[in-house]
Order: structure tokens, then C-alpha cells, then sequence
């Protein structure tokens, strides 16, 4: 018999890693390379490395970063295949989508990863477990039976991420907090995220060459040992808890923008409805900023209008919108067929303001361009609104003080995060939202939103 679970002994995410990803790709397109040992290289030359290996390349210790010649050497026979990233990026994103059927995607770190954040329920191991299992045959009965994944489960995303690497192929470990940190003791520094070559150096130079060696140091001592807040960071994340901070840190280059958009619901299709969800997809997008550790300093706004067959002859010969106020970005008014077949007209615009990251800021920048909307007899039935935060500024570099803030807002958009985190979405909301509370797919929560970086559709 099995322990019974402590009941705190909770999963908060799940991290799939396919396994010998771009390998496991070409066998899949070419039944012939099955099992075979095979490399993927992206220069074919001698002097050329393998970038991915399949397993059976693997068990000849061949793998990532062998050079071609070497890999040729101790397989005369292996299947070398040119790389091509435009298939993997394919491959990725079904797989995302088999994914997506059986639980939302939160966040893809890389091409061959994908975490899910657990709700309610979902949370209980036994039911964690069945999501996990589900997700392996997802992918394979929609993308392909050679694809593999190993799935980690954890309290959080670091550890989370750990547990994808403790099994391949085709692993499923689950790490509970009952079993932190001593689950980890027999680990590598180096098996640790964030942990490379000059890191481990660098700990090994303090003294710390062992696993139980780190694990025997308090906060403080890990704060010293890195000498920055991830040693905080990482002595929470290995005991298992969830500091909301662990999202594998998006560089900032690549972060430029974060937003949301949805297609309203038929009856959500009036001025009012389409206010409501702005203000959700507001209050969504701020906590994200927060959780994500940037300021913004542009909001902009997105809404698409269904026309009436008259409304688009008429609007087609062009009158654009006027606006008025401080310095609005041009507005548009454009007919174009929406992929679904609706025939539309959009509006947009863009504030600019003082960097800030609390919802009431942000919240007074969306209601001053929502004032500027066109509100004539072809701008009645809104079907898409859009709220984007641009010009994304890292926490780190925003310089405190610099900037006057009015009253405790920074402070209050925390304690609602916090609130919303602990006990789910709407626990704590602003009025506005009420009337869209059940509008947007209820499976995607404040804590749980699609990302996708560095483009309109987030
Ligand atoms: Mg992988």
C-alpha cells in the first residue's frame, strides 16, 4: 500500500519535454529510420555536430554535440539527416495542440517543451497523474506514435522542469512537497536549471560541490552563495514552493509586447459587453505583467465592428474616424472580411504614459482610449477587442523613485495577485468585469493565460 497523501501534497504544474525531439521528427516522417540510430546535424560536413540524436543513436553514446565524423566513427551505419527547422516548428506547435486538448498550454519554453499550470482538482496527484498520461497518448494518436515525451509534475515550474529530466525516455515523475528537498539530494549541481558550466565553477569555488551540501543551507546562505536574489529564489523552489516567479525568465528582447485579445460571445457583441472584456483582458494582462516582472509604458487598444451589408458598401468609400484628445494614434476604419466571414471594420489606438504595472493605472489608460472609440451606427456590434501592453519595461531596470506614484497601487494590484492565485480567478475583481466574468473560456484563469511572445494573438 502506498503512503496515504498528506493533503497540501499538491501538483501545481506539469512540464512535457519530448524526448530526442527533431530525431524522433525525422523517424516519424521517414518509417525507415526507425529504430536506427540516427543524428540530425545542420552541417553535413565532418567538422558539422549533431544538434539531436535518437535513441538509439544514444545507447552508442552518440548525442547532441557529437561532431559528425565521431558519430560516423562509432556507427559506420547511423542515418545522418539535415536539419530543418521549419518542420520541427510544425511538428511543435501540433503537438502544442494535442497538448491544448487534454489541458491549457501556459507557457512554451522552447520548441520541444510545454507547461501546464494545474487547476482545483487537477491539482490532486491521482488526477495529475491521468492528465499526464492522457497528454503522452494525445501526441501520439494526433502527431505521431514515435513521439515521446518525458512529463515532470511539481509544486512549481523549476521543479517541474527538474522532474521532466529525471526519466527519458517516456518519463512521468512526480515530485510532492512531502518529499522536497530530499528528493533532489541525489541530483548533479549541474541537473539544476540556471546551474552551467561557470555556475557550478563558481559554487564549487564556495565550497558547494554536492547536492545535500546546498540543500543544507538556509536562505540566507543561498543568498550569499549566488550572491543575488535567485539564491532566495531557487533555496523556495527547491522545497516545492510557488513564489509565481519561476516562469523560466523570458529574456527581454524577445519580450516586447503582452496582451490579450478574444472574439466576444453573441451576447457580449454590444458597447457594454465589449467594455467588459477589455476590463477582464486588462486585469488578465496587468497581473501577467506583474507575475512577469515588467512595467509598461503603452497600452493599446484593438476593436473589430461586424458591418451590416449596407454599413460596408457605405463605409467602403472611406470616411475615417475622427478623434479627438491628447495625441491618439491615427484611427482606421478599414472593411476587410474577418477570417470567420465577417465583414468589419476595426478601430485602434495606443496610450502612452508613465511606466506602471499596477491594474489601476492601467485600467485609467484603457478607459481613456476606450472614450475615443467611434460610437456611429457601424461601430454597434463589436466582435473582437484586443488590450496590448508595448514598450515592456524589465522590473530591474525600472529605476523606483524616478517615477511618482500615485497613492499605494503597486501595492494593492499585489495583494489582489496574491488573492486570485490562492483561490482563483474571480475571486477579487473590479466591477466592471462582472458582466464578463463567464465570457472568456473558463478553463483559462488569471494564473493560467496563453502566452505567445512578441505577437498580436496573446
Ligand atoms: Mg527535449
Amino acid at each position: 500500500m502506498a503512503e496515504p497523501l498528506q493533503s497540501d501534497d499538491l501538483f501545481g504544474f506539469l512540464h512535457v519535454d519530448l524526448n530526442s525531439f527533431f530525431a524522433s521528427v525525422e523517424q516519424e516522417l521517414h518509417p525507415e529510420y526507425r529504430n536506427r540510430p540516427l543524428g540530425v546535424t545542420a552541417t553535413m560536413a565532418d567538422t558539422g555536430t549533431l544538434i539531436a540524436a535518437s535513441y538509439e543513436a544514444k545507447a552508442l553514446k552518440i548525442r547532441t554535440g557529437t561532431k559528425v565524423a565521431e558519430a560516423r566513427q562509432l556507427c559506420p551505419d547511423i542515418v545522418l539527416v539535415s536539419s530543418d527547422h521549419s518542420v520541427y516548428a510544425k511538428f511543435s506547435h501540433n503537438i502544442t495542440k494535442a497538448v491544448e486538448r487534454i489541458c491549457p498550454v501556459a507557457h512554451n519554453p522552447s520548441i520541444d517543451e510545454m507547461v501546464c499550470q494545474l487547476m482545483g482538482r487537477e491539482r490532486q496527484p491521482p488526477n495529475a497523474r491521468r492528465i499526464a498520461l492522457d497528454i503522452k497518448q494525445a501526441i501520439k494518436d494526433d502527431v505521431g506514435s514515435t513521439l515521446r515525451c518525458s512529463i515532470g509534475m511539481a509544486p512549481n515550474r523549476y521543479l517541474a522542469k527538474i522532474a521532466s529530466d529525471m526519466q527519458k525516455p517516456d518519463g512521468l515523475i512526480g515530485l510532492l512537497p512531502s518529499q522536497l528537498p530530499r528528493a533532489l539530494a541525489h541530483l548533479e549541481l549541474r541537473d539544476l536549471p540556471g546551474v552551467g558550466a561557470r555556475t557550478e565553477a563558481r559554487l564549487n569555488a564556495k565550497g558547494i560541490t554536492t547536492m545535500p551540501q546546498l540543500l543544507a543551507l538556509d536562505r540566507a546562505g543561498m543568498h550569499k552563495l549566488m550572491d543575488s536574489v535567485w539564491g532566495d529564489r531557487m533555496y523556495h523552489w527547491l522545497r516545492g514552493h510557488d513564489t509565481g516567479d519561476d516562469g523560466a525568465p523570458v529574456p527581454s528582447e524577445i519580450q516586447k509586447s503582452l496582451g490579450h485579445s478574444h472574439v466576444l460571445a453573441p451576447e457580449h457583441r454590444t458597447p457594454e459587453g465589449a467594455w467588459a472584456v477589455a476590463h477582464k483582458l486588462l486585469h488578465k494582462a496587468a497581473m501577467r505583467l506583474r507575475m512577469e516582472h515588467f512595467y509598461t509604458a503603452s497600452l493599446a487598444v484593438t476593436i473589430k465592428y461586424s458591418l451590416s451589408r449596407d454599413q460596408a458598401r457605405s463605409l467602403g468609400d472611406c470616411h475615417p474616424e475622427r478623434s479627438e484628445g491628447p495625441a491618439p494614434a491615427p484611427a482606421q476604419a478599414r472593411v476587410r472580411k474577418h477570417t470567420s466571414g465577417i465583414t468589419q471594420t476595426g478601430w485602434g489606438m495606443e496610450a502612452r504614459f508613465q511606466p506602471a504595472q499596477d491594474t489601476l493605472s492601467l485600467l485609467a489608460a484603457l478607459q481613456g482610449c476606450w472614450k475615443q472609440a467611434p460610437n456611429g451606427p457601424e461601430h454597434q456590434k463589436p466582435f473582437f477587442v484586443g488590450v496590448t501592453m508595448t514598450k515592456l519595461i524589465p522590473e530591474a531596470e525600472y529605476q523606483a523613485g524616478l517615477f511618482e506614484e500615485p497613492g499605494n497601487r503597486n501595492q494593492l494590484s499585489h495583494t489582489m495577485d496574491k488573492l486570485n492565485l490562492k483561490y482563483g480567478h474571480s475571486t477579487l475583481h473590479f466591477a466592471g468585469m462582472l458582466p464578463a466574468r463567464d465570457s472568456a473560456p473558463t478553463r483559462i484563469a488569471f494564473t493560467q493565460i496563453p502566452v505567445q511572445y512578441g505577437n498580436d494573438w496573446m
